[in-house]
């Protein structure tokens, strides 16, 4: 895969600020209707229906930290095209460290790697920052751990 061009940049630099636009709208609106929940919570006499309430409110808040954690994100992905970051966008974060590595060991392998995350994956998630293998390989981890 090949570093992405300038046009292929800007492509994914729109989607990014496209992404970021619908979801710092939704998280204002999500977090309004969640506080707009629990303060109906205090006011509720009947204790059966509060059970539900802490839980829809439980899972709105979740769904705000995603959203909040996607920003967070798209933030960082934005910085990587726009030369803000010590990082290059589309670069797999491990495959670079380990071509680091085998280029300061000078180890002749057999596979040569390759950083850049495929195209098809960046269109579909510009903020990515590790390969589909490497990607399912750290949730493992964090599974794990
Ligand atoms: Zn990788």
């Amino acid at each position: 895969m090949p570093k992405p061009t300038k046009a292929e940049q800007n492509k994914y630099e729109a989607l990014l600020e496209r992404h970021l636009a619908l979801l710092s709208g939704d998280v204002g609106s999500m977090r309004d209707e969640a506080l707009r929940a629990s303060e109906q919570d205090s006011s509720v006499d009947n204790l059966a229906d509060q059970g539900t309430d802490t839980y829809d409110q439980g899972f709105l808040l979740g769904l705000i930290e995603n959203e909040e954690e996607t920003i967070q994100l798209i933030d960082g992905a934005l910085a990587r095209l726009r030369g803000e970051s010590e990082q290059a966008f589309g670069l797999c974060t491990r495959c670079k460290e380990i071509a680091d590595s085998q280029k300061a060991k000078k180890t002749k392998s057999k596979a040569k790697i390759d950083p850049w995350i495929a195209k098809e994956r960046l269109e579909y998630l510009p903020w990515a920052q590790y390969c589909v293998e490497h990607q399912s390989e750290l949730e493992q981890e964090r599974e794990i751990a």
